[in-house]
């Protein structure tokens, strides 16, 4: 699932702890999967008074993909806003751009409420011209965002260098968009959960899971039985097999974190990403390191990708030193790491089709964690049985 420590392991690790099930269990909702996703439904539904069992096949919570994840927070899909409207139609596109800046806004307001801090900042993104959108394409781009009320601004070359020193012929700016650290984020939900009275047990594999007409029954790999009500799976990337696979696909990538250098950032620390396939992205630390990151692959072999972790590294600091000259771009610290994606960039969340009370989420892409919020949002409301406007987007398709 990942491979080399993220640059998250140089900060204080926050400690979440599970304890073991010694005998089976009842609850009205079992959440499969303690990373951010389940984190986050998880303290949804303990908010709405309903008080999960969290269960986790490794030996601690967040050791899944989002311990690697970069934790760009950002409500621009990995598929620009004119792509999405050919793909799906304009009205579902709109809707689902909407749908995910939704989901920042509302990640940033409930971490305050909460007094998650996790190093959240608010931060500007530059999506710089490339391979799938040059300097005509974005100016199509921003027409379209900025129809629906999307903050975004588009800089021709002259203005891209004058305000951020980087040489392309055109970037959008947006505003809204967010960054964190990852583990700390999903540490504090987790403990938000567990204080408003959920309950985490590791390390417990879910190994079947029996959908019956009032509940569902799942089984550990030793031995233990949960009943519930309401299953939500929150499995990253491992997907369990009543999970319709169709159309996800698993996607492999590489980071870099420089040393700190907090006096050579660039302006505004501005979320950067390419709008190319595949793309770069890079983000600054609150230590001032740049964490520079891309070069999927889609696979998801553990051995492929680490041997592969040492060229790729070496291409990302290439990369980075292309953009700004400037900088120190050695890698003070490399990893790599899967995570489930889609082919138009958009997640499936909701009902499992033929399995009642069974929720699932997944496909989650670059964006993936602004989708754990919306999917927080999407699945409570499933769970107490509200219709939310935004649920048939994201839904499954029936067999
Ligand atoms: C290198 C990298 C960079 C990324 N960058 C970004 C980014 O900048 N912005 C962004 O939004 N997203 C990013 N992503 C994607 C994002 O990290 C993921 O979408 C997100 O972390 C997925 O969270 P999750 O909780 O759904 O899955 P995970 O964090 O993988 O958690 C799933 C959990 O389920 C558990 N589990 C699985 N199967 C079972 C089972 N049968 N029984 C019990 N437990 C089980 C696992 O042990 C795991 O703990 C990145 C991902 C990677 C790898």
């Amino acid at each position: 699932m990942r491979d080399g420590n993220a640059v998250w392991g140089r900060y204080a690790k926050p400690s979440v702890r599970g304890t073991r099930l010694q005998r089976s269990v009842h609850a009205e909702v079992v959440v499969v999967g303690a990373g951010i996703s389940g984190a986050m439904i998880a303290q949804s539904l303990a908010e709405a008074g309903i008080c999960p069992l969290i269960v986790d096949r490794r030996r601690a919570a967040i050791l899944g993909s989002t311990a690697a994840s970069t934790a760009l927070l950002q409500f621009e899909l990995d598929t620009p806003l004119t792509t999405l409207r050919r793909t799906i139609g304009p009205r579902k596109a709109e809707k689902v751009w909407l749908a995910s800046r939704e989901a920042v806004n509302e990640l940033r307001t409930r971490s305050a409420r909460l007094g998650i801090q996790a190093h959240l900042e608010t931060r500007p993104s530059l999506y710089l011209a490339g391979n799938v959108l040059d300097a005509k394409g974005l100016q199509r781009e921003v027409a379209f965002r900025q129809r629906i009320g999307l903050q975004s601004e588009y800089l021709d070359r002259h203005a891209l260098r004058h305000h951020f020193g980087i040489d392309r012929s055109a970037a959008l700016l947006s505003h809204g968009n967010a960054e964190a650290n990852p583990v700390e984020l999903a540490a504090g939900y987790l403990r938000m959960a567990l204080r408003d009275g959920a309950r985490l047990h590791t390390p417990h594999d879910i190994v079947s899971i029996d959908c019956g007409r009032r509940e569902t029954t799942l089984l550990t790999a030793d031995g233990i039985e949960l009943r519930a009500r309401h299953v939500v799976l929150c499995t990253g990337y491992e997907l369990a097999r009543i999970v319709p696979a169709s159309g996800s696909r698993i996607i492999s990538t590489w980071a870099i974190a420089t040393r700190p250098q907090p006096r050579a950032l660039w302006p505004q620390k501005a979320l950067i990403w390419e709008a190319s396939d595949p793309y770069l992205y890079m983000r600054t630390t609150v230590d001032g390191r740049v964490i520079c990151g891309g070069e999927d692959e889609a696979f998801a072999d553990a051995g492929r990708r680490n041997s592969l972790a040492l060229r790729k590294s070496k291409r990302l600091e290439a990369k980075l030193h292309r953009m700004f000259p400037e900088l120190d771009c050695r890698a003070a610290v490399a990893w790599s790491g899967s995570f489930g994606g889609s082919r138009n960039g958009m997640p499936t969340i909701g009902a499992i089709p033929g399995y009642p009370r069974c929720y699932a989420v997944m496909g989650y892409g670059g964006n993936g964690i602004t989708f754990s919020m919306l999917a927080a949002r999407l699945i409570t409301a499933a769970v107490l049985g509200k219709k939310d406007p935004a649920a048939p987007l994201f839904a499954f398709r029936a067999a």
